[in-house]
């Protein structure tokens, strides 16, 4: 029962979340973080770290549309576990509605 990073995500990378997972499971793609599905123990601490409220339970309707793909990229992106600056621009994209269409990246990130 993993925790997944949502949508929310996008284009606000705040990375207060990496620095408190136990397991350094999140994964960096060039505007977003996702979480290793596999690799998560299910612990809660990094859901109220995120200025976002993007990182939702699995047992969270919410939640379901955002696993396999949390899956497929923690796969196919480096590791994380440091804070990093957020861009610049994170503040005007809190709360943006849909940016998955409009805004994701499958490019990876620079990782740690
Ligand atoms: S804290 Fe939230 S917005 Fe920031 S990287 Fe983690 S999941 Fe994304
Ligand atoms: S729930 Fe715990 S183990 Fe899973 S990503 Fe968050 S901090 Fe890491």
């Amino acid at each position: 029962m993993p925790y997944v990073v949502t949508e929310q995500c996008i284009k606000c990378k705040y990375t207060d979340c990496v620095e408190v997972c136990p397991v350094d499971c999140f994964y960096e793609g060039d505007n977003m973080l996702v979480i290793h599905p596999d690799e998560c123990i299910d612990c809660g601490v990094c859901e109220p770290e995120c200025p976002a409220e993007a990182i939702l339970p699995d047992t969270d309707g919410r939640a379901e549309e955002w696993l396999e793909m949390n899956r497929q990229y923690a796969a196919a992106w480096p590791n994380l576990n440091r804070k990093k600056a957020a861009p610049a621009d994170a503040d005007a994209f809190k709360g943006v509605p849909d940016k998955f269409k409009t805004y994701f990246s499958d490019k990876p990130g620079s990782g740690n």
